[in-house]
């Protein structure tokens, strides 16, 4: 089959490689109908997350029509149609049985590597190196789905790919950001960051009930898609100073409510962003974390900082003593994908919400290679790219 591989920093390449079989008799084989690159698949792209290798398969957002089932699997048959939440849960532990599956504490079989880098394993993730458990993704043609009976959600035919692909991260994740700020009525939430999992934390804030958002980016077409709904504010953080803008909109307050939907790579104009860069140049430390330090410092008193935007290992300056005398409350991990497949997929059947609201580029697997590199430039006005097998 076709596949999408990792083949070092900065490079990606389409490779045929050998179809996936069942090895467990719990697996499914699902053939992908359509996949996406991810923001977080940047960071593998720009060689931040250590343990890729050359040849491994991509991809953690995919959805397709089952093939395969091994003799185990009870609640799937050939030629369901399902989504694959990126987390891969086993429905048994702890974790999973408290809600927490993107903790799971089963479904990583390299968790001595996570262990002995921080002392616990967490979930395997799809085509996500081999500290998340070396799983071959589904920016391929065909993909092993290892608890078939736990992770897949099946989705009735005549709703279209694009309108459910995103239940498998993006949307959940957005959701989830949205969701652990605990919005109130009058609340003002402000999100940085204007990517996919920006535009989906952004929507979900009004769901959950904000009085106002506040979208903060630099590129113009991601402000635009934030303030496409009508009702969204948005500040351009080139233009003008953030934390002072931020405390002009809200009567010198703060918003209640701030998402960091950027993480790791942020991108930033001030002395700390420089800094931050020298030193990830360096290797002294893994992480650009200008945004977080901007969202403690303009979260008003008493507020909430949710951190869906992803981070690995060690950053500093982050300033506590302001998110202490504050009493800010933070949040932050990945998604329990699992939780929200259900009442999301509800959401957009009702007509809530039409998740492909921000596609901008359908493309093949073909052309994965070029796309990495135009969404990794944020070329053409990239925001989101698609792609079907063939
Ligand atoms: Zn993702
Ligand atoms: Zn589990």
């Amino acid at each position: 089959m076709k596949a999408v591989c990792w083949w070092g920093k900065g490079e990606v390449r389409v490779v045929n490689v050998p179809d996936p079989k069942i090895i467990n008799p719990h697996d499914a084989i699902v053939r992908v109908t359509l996949t996406a690159i991810c923001g977080s698949d940047l960071h593998l792209y720009d060689g931040y997350v250590p343990t890729m290798m050359r040849g491994d398969i991509l991809g953690h957002e995919f959805m397709g029509e089952v093939v395969e089932v091994g003799a185990e699997v009870k609640t799937l048959k050939v030629g369901d149609r399902v989504i694959v939440p990126f987390p891969i849960s086993c429905g048994r532990c702890w974790f999973c049985q408290n809600k927490m599956t993107s903790l799971c504490d089963n479904t990583n079989p390299n968790a001595w590597m996570n262990e002995a880098m921080n002392g616990f394993a967490t979930a395997g993730i799809y085509g996500y190196s081999h500290l998340y458990g070396g799983y071959s993704g589904g920016q391929a043609q065909y993909v092993r789905v290892p608890f078939a009976d736990v992770n897949p959600f099946k989705v009735p035919n005549g709703i279209p790919d694009e309108k459910v692909l995103f239940l498998t991260d993006i949307f959940p994740t957005g959701y989830q950001a949205a969701e652990q700020c605990g919005i109130e009525p009058g609340d003002t939430v402000a999100v940085w960051g204007c990517g996919p999992v920006g535009l989906f934390a952004i929507r979900s804030a009004w769901m959950l009930g904000a009085q106002r958002v506040i979208a903060i980016d630099r590129f113009r077409e991601r402000l635009a898609l934030a303030a496409s709904d009508g009702r969204t504010e948005t500040l351009d953080y080139s233009d003008e100073d953030t934390f002072d803008e931020l405390k002009d909109l809200t009567g010198g307050r703060g918003p209640d409510r701030c998402i960091d939907a950027v993480g790791m790579e942020a991108h930033g104009t001030f002395a700390d962003a420089v800094l931050d860069r020298v030193k990830q140049a360096m290797k002294l430390q893994f992480d650009r974390a200008h945004v977080l330090r901007q969202a403690i410092h303009s979260c008003r008193k008493g507020g909430t900082v949710s951190i869906p935007g992803v981070y690995a290992g060690f950053i500093d300056k982050i300033p506590m003593g302001i998110a202490f005398a504050k009493g800010l409350t933070m949040k932050m991990g990945q998604t329990h994908v699992h939780n929200y497949t259900k009442p999301l997929f509800d959401r957009i059947e009702r007509g809530d919400i039409d998740p492909s609201f921000l596609i901008t580029h359908r493309m093949t697997l073909d052309d994965a290679p070029r796309m990495y590199q135009t969404f990794r430039e944020k070329q053409d006005e990239c925001v989101k790219v698609v792609m079907r097998p063939s």
